[in-house]
């Protein structure tokens, strides 16, 4: 998608820290981090929104929470613990529409979100 910026992040129109990359899933440090640790990982394909997810992207999206909890363990984080949050839509505070899993650690997260 032209006008999408992760997109644009994938193509290498726009820089960022990427830190992990494959065929399917791309990973990179968030501009603005919420923690010490504070990493999106994407589908390299442009699906918007999980509320347009559908069942036969199982794969893809698991590989999405597989990919992050390697790069939490590999941080440091796997005892010490971290989350993955997906924002969907408007109400759930979603400011870029192509889906991303952001992956937070490196402080004590508060519950429930805001
Ligand atoms: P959302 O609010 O959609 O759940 O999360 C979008 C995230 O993308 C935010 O945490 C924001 O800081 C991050 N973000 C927005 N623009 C950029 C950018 O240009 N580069 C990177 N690396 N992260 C971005
Ligand atoms: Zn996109």
């Amino acid at each position: 998608m032209t006008d999408c910026l992760f997109c644009k992040i994938r193509e290498g129109r726009i820089p960022a820290a990427i830190t992990y990359r494959d065929e399917e899933v791309i990973a990179f440090k968030d501009i603005s981090p919420k923690a010490p640790f504070h990493q999106l990982v994407i589908p390299t394909q442009h699906i918007a929104s999980l509320a347009d997810a559908q069942a036969a992207q199982a794969g893809l999206l698991g590989r999405l929470l597989i990919v992050g909890t390697e790069l939490a363990r590999a941080a440091g984080y796997g005892e010490r613990g971290f989350r993955v949050v997906m924002n969907a839509g408007p109400e759930a505070g979603q400011s870029v529409a192509h889906v991303h899993l952001h992956v937070l650690a490196g402080r004590t997260l508060a519950w429930p979100p805001g």
